[in-house]
């Protein structure tokens, strides 16, 4: 039987990215992948990518079929919508993509480098010896057929089901379930608009949270007068319907009268902060499969990619080692963390901080500046963004009707910082690391208690 330096499971960007690392360093790569080759890529997204991500990964910018528009930042709009942050900043500008032809250009970059593509090939089981992964069952969907293939590591990069790491033994120290309250249901459609909006090259996001509590609507420009509009809906207790919130509230705006649907569907976004533990013996969690999603946007095309760079060059560094072990693919942990974990870790509590804002909070904290344009761009760069003394005072001035939001603000971003210390000193080797996780709970739990329930 034929046996694979790595068996990639999912043709996505977390994927195509692992497999393409891998197999350009000489690794034996082979992605299976359920889906039919040709629809690779497809998936419902928001479309959005900033070009940050692609030039950290040295990836060219996207010229063909797979760039469907240029954006220059994005806009957000309060409840009411009287006030609207722009944030031109550079880290905003990126691309809206066509998704199946951006999926098929990550795909080519991994097979031109050697990897191998299964398509229609359904992961069943992982194949598990002495505690050590060592490969997977499959079912060919044209056969019928269920196959073993072998390998000295296994990758999990499945999406948002996390159809590996669900399967691993508790031993094996890795989390397996997420909580609803960490995920957001999202509709969204691709809408032919009647004609060009004057806006062309702005992401729009919508704040609303009685439609889309702890999320929000986007409505973002795809050029030639076609729009990507969706909403995403943090799924804690009795959530709304999102598609019925969407047709309540975007779908009334005039620029929709007339428009037609050309796809439309629902999907799960893991919006929290990453999974503590992403390895173990032989196998490696990356994108959604470990919760790799910005908390507050939502993108995760930037993050998966970059998870499965990471992932992949520790595996080659691994197997140049040795044995593919927990304690040798540990390094990635701590590589995500260090690049783009703890960012993420700590925009789960700003994640909760506007959970726990009323519309009308919203509406009085962004007109009022208790909360700025500034502070949003910090937050989303992951930069430390405490106010100082003048400033706090000039907003306790300001906000003098809503002393509330302003407090709970400042708490929020102390207990940020607190988050971003720790970690900071996440550790080195698994040793230390039940201890680590330990505490992330106690901090997460303390952010939860006090913001949101
Ligand atoms: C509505 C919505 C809007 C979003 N908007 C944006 C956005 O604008 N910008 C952004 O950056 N991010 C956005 N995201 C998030 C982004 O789509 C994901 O974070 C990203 O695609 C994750 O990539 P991935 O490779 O980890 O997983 P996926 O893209 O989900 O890929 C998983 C792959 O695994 C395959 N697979 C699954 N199960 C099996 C199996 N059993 N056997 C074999 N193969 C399997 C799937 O077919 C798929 O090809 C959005 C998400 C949602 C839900």
């Amino acid at each position: 039987m034929e046996k694979y330096d790595a068996l990639v499971v999912g043709a996505g960007t977390a994927g195509c990215l692992a497999a393409k690392t891998m197999a350009e360093s000489g690794l034996k790569v082979c992605i299976v992948e359920k889906k039919p080759r040709e629809q690779v890529g497809e998936k419902i997204c928001g479309d959005a990518l900033g070009e940050h991500h692609l030039k950290f990964l040295g990836l060219e910018k996207p010229t063909g079929g797979e760039l469907e528009a240029k954006i220059d930042g994005i806009k957000i709009y309060s409840p009411d919508e009287n006030t609207v942050f722009t944030i031109a900043d550079k880290d905003f500008v990126g691309y809206l993509l066509n998704r199946r032809l951006f999926g098929q250009w990550v795909l080519k970059k991994a097979t031109d480098k050697g990897a191998l593509l299964e398509d229609n090939m359904n992961f069943r089981s992982p194949i598990i010896e002495k505690g050590s992964v060592v490969g997977l069952t499959a079912k060919n969907m044209k056969t019928g057929k269920t196959l073993e293939l072998r390998s000295k590591v296994v990758v999990d990069a499945t999406g948002y089901f996390g159809m590996v790491r669900k399967q691993l033994p508790a031993e094996m120290g890795i989390d397996r379930e997420i909580a609803n309250e960490d995920v957001e249901a999202c509709y969204r459609e691709i809408r032919q608009l009647k004609q060009e909006t004057a806006n062309t090259t702005f992401c729009e996001i919508y704040l609303n949270q009685k439609a889309s509590p702890g999320g929000y609507i986007w409505i973002f420009p795809k050029g030639g007068a076609r729009v990507n509009v969706g909403i995403g809906t943090c799924m804690r207790a009795n959530y709304p319907n999102p598609k019925q919130q969407l047709y309540e509230t975007a779908f009334k705006k005039p620029m929709f009268e007339g428009s037609l649907i050309l796809t439309g569907g629902s999907w799960f976004d893991p919006v929290r902060r990453p999974w503590d533990n992403m390895v173990s013996n032989g196998v490696v969690l990356t994108g959604d499969a470990a919760s790799l999603v910005n908390p507050i946007h939502g993108g995760g095309i930037g993050p998966s990619m970059l998870s499965g760079y990471l992932a992949g060059k520790q595996i080659v560094e691994a197997l140049s080692k040795g044995e593919p072990t927990k304690e040798a693919l540990w390094g990635y942990n701590k590589k995500y963390i260090d690049t783009y974990g703890k960012k993420q870790g700590t925009l789960d509590i700003f994640k909760m901080f506007l959970l726990s804002c009323s519309d009308e909070d919203l509406n009085y904290g962004m007109n009022e500046k208790l909360m700025t344009e500034d502070d949003v761009l910090k937050a989303g760069m992951g930069d430390d963004f405490h106010l100082n003394i003048t400033e706090t005072a000039k907003r306790v001035f300001r906000g003098i009707r809503r002393v509330g939001f302003l407090n709970k603000l400042r708490l929020t971003v102390a207990m940020m910082r607190g988050l971003s210390a720790h970690y900071n000193s996440y550790p080195e080797t698994p040793q230390n690391f039940e201890l680590w996780r330990m505490q992330t709970v106690k901090l997460i739990g303390e952010a939860k208690q006090k913001l949101v329930n």
